[in-house]
């Protein structure tokens, strides 16, 4: 039996598949762009894991005390900080934001962009025609920058992934108005785990050599906290704070957290397992005085594959058993939580890794650590190889630390557009966790400001293959992308 859909009358210049991280900012940017953009968004709210899993703060992306992430990003600081949902520590830190804010502040930019959401709403998968045109003008110089990608001599991409033979002609979307198909010029996969691509065949990587993948974690947040006498009780044992607005604090097993002890003593007491110590973090919130949001639990080892969907139900149940243990670890046990109450658990599940893309270009560790510059640059980073392995531990480093150009204070390196351009394709763009890397690479790339930096780099490079070039994303002019972005405040 087929299931049937209906086909809307409407059709759009850009379709973002997922309002998230990466998806919310390449629709805003789209839009800005000057392209009729819709955004169709699993959720009821847009900003993906950095809103629906609250994870929250941003992390610090800086090469010599810089941010690396700007234009939109920037405007997105500007306007959380404007209604007390961002703010700016002593030290310079300006990313510290309450998720619920960002919520509103989404919306309100992409609605005055002239963007549309539908939320509430799953795609399932695209359809697909064959390309049957010539190769693009810009594939020329994608084959030339490719013979220095890493695939470029590997026949297991060369064989199986084509530059580009499928185009998307519409997303057959789910919600409760059955099944529909939407159609656009030109489409964003911003559903961090390639949804689409991986529907329209697009050949892609998944976990680490053994197909593992980095713990997932169900966040929540504490509420009702005494955070002066939190404060006092951490500063006296070991993990000074700034203030009772600016709080930070954590254990790992082994890591010499000075809250190692009290961990021990709680798993001793029954209140915790062993596991609910491989990984501890909590953080303030602006806007949300006496709540403490925390990077934890980690779900259970066996349970890693965020794009299973047993896996990832099974997470959520899981997730919060564990988060009843840290709720009451905290109240025995942290001095100023003994009232604390559970003020959110995140609807959605945190995800750290699933699909990666196999694109023009797959970003590798090598370039990270050698600071590699691309000339179809449109992101900086210098966020740590941050892998959350569900080996055992945290893993921040790498055998060449200290050594590679990468430990520099003022080093940086760059993410080519080719890294969001899928193989096989011809008119999708794939920003965010899902973008072309390797494991240890995308564990890097991953974290929230690149994903707003790939989301606008992908925004206006949609718009502009949907007017200029027939929806060929790889005929997209990116040195002119690359002014662009920088006349909005960009670094690339
Ligand atoms: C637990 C955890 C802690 C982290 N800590 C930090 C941190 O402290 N700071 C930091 O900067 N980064 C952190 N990161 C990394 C960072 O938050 C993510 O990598 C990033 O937000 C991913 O962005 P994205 O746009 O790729 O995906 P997402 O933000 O997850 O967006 C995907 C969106 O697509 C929607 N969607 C998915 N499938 C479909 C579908 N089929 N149809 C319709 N909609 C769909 C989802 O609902 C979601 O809104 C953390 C990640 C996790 C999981």
């Amino acid at each position: 039996m087929t299931l049937s859909y209906t086909t809307s009358q409407r059709t759009w210049d850009v379709i973002v598949a997922g309002g998230g991280t990466a998806g919310a900012i390449a629709g805003i940017a789209a839009a800005r762009a000057g392209a009729s953009v819709l955004v169709v968004e699993a959720q009821g709210s847009l900003g993906g894991t950095g809103t629906n899993a609250w994870v929250t703060p941003l992390m610090r992306n800086v090469s010599d005390g810089q941010n690396l992430n700007r234009g939109l990003t920037d405007e997105l600081k500007r306007r959380l900080h404007g209604r007390g949902d961002g703010a700016t520590d002593v030290g310079g830190n300006d990313n510290w934001f309450n998720p619920e804010g960002l919520k509103f502040v989404l919306e309100q930019m992409l609605l005055e962009a002239g963007g549309e959401v539908l939320y509430h709403t799953q795609v399932v998968k695209p359809l697909l025609t064959e390309s049957g045109r010539p190769q693009a003008a810009g594939q020329k110089m994608i084959e030339e920058l490719n013979a220095t990608s890493v695939f470029s001599h590997d026949p297991r991409f060369t064989r199986h992934a084509p530059l580009a033979t499928s185009r998307i002609s519409a997303l057959v979307i789910h919600n409760k108005g059955g099944l529909q198909a939407l159609r656009a010029a030109v489409f964003i996969d911003a559903t961090g785990d390639a949804d689409v691509a991986a529907g329209a065949g697009v050949p892609f990587h998944a976990g680490d050599e053994d197909g593992l993948h980095q713990a997932m974690s169900l966040r929540f947040t504490l509420a009702g906290v005494d955070t002066a006498r939190l404060m006092a009780f951490l500063c006296e044992n070991g993990q000074g704070q700034e203030s009772p607005e600016f709080l930070h604090f954590w254990m790992v097993w082994g890591r010499k957290s000075t809250l190692e002890p009290l961990f021990r003593q709680a798993v001793t007491d029954g209140v915790l397992l062993e596991r609910d110590g491989d990984y501890f973090q909590a953080f303030s919130v602006p806007g949300r005085p006496g709540e403490l949001s925390f990077n934890c639990p980690r779900i259970r080892a066996d349970l890693n594959d965020g794009a299973d969907p047993w896996q990832l139900s099974a997470a959520q149940t899981d997730g919060r058993a564990a988060i009843e243990r840290l709720t009451a670890f905290c109240r025995k046990y942290l001095p100023g939580c003994e009232s604390a109450f559970i003020g959110v658990v995140a609807p959605m599940v945190g995800i750290r890794e699933t699909r990666r893309i196999v694109g023009d270009y797959t970003l590798t560790v090598e370039d990270i650590l050698d600071c590699r510059k691309f000339p179809d640059s449109i992101c900086r980073n210098h966020y740590p190889v941050d892998i959350h392995s569900v080996k055992g531990g945290a893993k921040l480093l790498h055998e060449r630390d200290g050594e590679a150009a990468y430990f520099a204070r003022d080093a940086w390196h760059e993410i080519p557009f080719r890294c969001l351009v899928p193989r096989g394709v011809t008119n999708l763009l794939v920003p965010g966790r899902a973008a072309s890397s390797t494991f240890e690479a995308q564990s890097s790339i991953r974290v929230q400001q690149n994903c707003h930096t790939m989301g606008e780099a992908a925004g206006i490079a949609a718009t502009w293959a949907a007017k200029r070039h027939a929806g060929e994303v790889r005929a997209v002019d990116v040195t002119a992308l690359q002014t662009e972005m920088r006349r909005l405040g960009g670094l690339v």
